[in-house]
């Protein structure tokens, strides 16, 4: 399967939010939007990039199956 990211955005205004450089987030840990100056809360942001990447992942997972069914079918 292909590598792929979920963009991490504001759950205010939702511009990308971009971490200092170097810095690593943990769970409880508040991220500052550059946009809006809200905090956003790691845990939430997590949350929702997962149900994006979930929605990614099961359309990549779609993709193969039938590209390999298209294939399959070709073989015969
Ligand atoms: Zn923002």
């Amino acid at each position: 399967m292909k590598p792929f990211t979920v963009e991490l955005v504001c759950l205010f205004c939702r511009a990308p939010l971009q971490g200092k450089e170097g810095a690593t987030y943990a769970s409880g840990d508040l991220i500052k939007c550059m946009e809006c100056g809200e905090d956003n809360d790691y845990d939430s942001l997590l949350n929702v990039a997962k149900e994006k990447g979930v929605g990614r992942v099961k359309k990549e997972a779609e993709k193969q199956i039938k590209d390999e069914l298209k294939k399959l079918f070709k073989k015969f």
